[in-house]
C-alpha cells in the first residue's frame, strides 16, 4: 500500500476495512509471524530520538495510523490519509472476523488480571470468538522463552502484545522468528480499555 513518511517512520495509508481485511488475510495465507504496528504522535516522539525503535517500525508488515494528530502531520505534509486506524475501534472488527473464519487470538500484556479480564468480555461479546490464552505483562524477560512455548502450544494465530511502545515492539521483533502465531500486533494500552 502507499505509505506517509513522518519522522522517518513510514506510515501505510490504509481504510480500517484494508486494515482488518490485510491481518485476516496474513493470518489464513502466511507462511511465518509478521509484526503489525500502531502509531500515534506519543510513538513519533519516541521513534524521533529511538533508532532501534524507528528501524522496528520500518520493518513491520504494516504500520496503522493511529489518532488525529498522525493525520494532522501527514496533512501537514500535503498527504491526505484514508482513515484513522486505531486498535480501540479495530478490536471489535478484528474479534468479529476471528470468530468468523475460527481464529484464535492470544493476549499478552498489561497488568495482572487485566487481560483475563479483557478475554472474559471478548468472548461474552463475540459469539465463538476463541481467545486461546493470556498472560500478564510483567514478566521477567528471562521467562520470555517459556512464554512463547506457552502461546506457541495455544494454537493461537494472532498474538496482541500490550506491553506499550517501544517495549512491545522490542519484543515481536526479538522472539518473531520463534513464534508460531501468523500475525503479531502491538497494541498499547488496549487491554485496559477492554478490560472496563
Ligand atoms: N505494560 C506491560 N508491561 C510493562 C509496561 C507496561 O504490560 O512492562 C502495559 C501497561 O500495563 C499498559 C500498556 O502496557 O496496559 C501500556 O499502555 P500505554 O497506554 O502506556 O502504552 P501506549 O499505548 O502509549 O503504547
Amino acid at each position: 500500500s502507499q505509505c506517509v513518511s513522518i519522522f522517518r517512520v513510514k506510515i501505510d495509508n490504509l481504510t480500517m476495512s484494508e486494515a482488518v481485511n490485510g491481518l485476516i488475510h496474513q493470518t489464513k495465507n502466511g507462511h511465518a509471524c509478521a509484526h503489525y504496528a500502531f502509531v500515534n504522535t506519543d510513538c513519533l516522539n519516541i521513534a524521533y530520538n529511538n533508532k532501534t525503535y524507528r528501524e522496528t517500525l520500518n520493518h513491520c508488515q504494516q504500520v496503522f495510523a493511529d489518532g488525529s494528530g498522525i493525520r494532522l502531520a501527514s496533512k501537514l505534509l500535503q498527504f491526505t490519509l484514508k482513515d484513522n486506524v486505531n486498535g480501540t475501534d479495530m478490536l471489535p472488527l478484528l474479534c468479529e472476523q476471528a470468530a468468523k473464519e475460527q481464529l484464535g487470538i492470544y493476549l499478552l500484556g498489561a497488568k495482572p488480571q487485566v487481560a483475563e479480564q479483557a478475554a472474559n468480555n471478548l468472548q461474552k461479546r463475540f459469539q465463538g470468538l476463541t481467545i486461546s490464552g493470556t498472560h500478564d505483562g510483567y514478566f521477567d524477560p528471562s521467562h520470555s522463552e517459556q512464554l512463547m512455548t506457552q502461546i506457541n502450544d495455544s494454537g493461537a494465530h494472532i498474538l496482541l502484545v500490550a506491553l506499550g511502545a517501544p517495549l512491545q515492539e522490542a519484543w515481536i521483533a526479538k522472539h518473531q522468528a520463534q513464534l508460531k502465531v501468523k500475525v503479531a500486533v502491538g497494541v498499547g494500552g488496549l487491554f485496559d480499555f477492554y478490560a472496563n
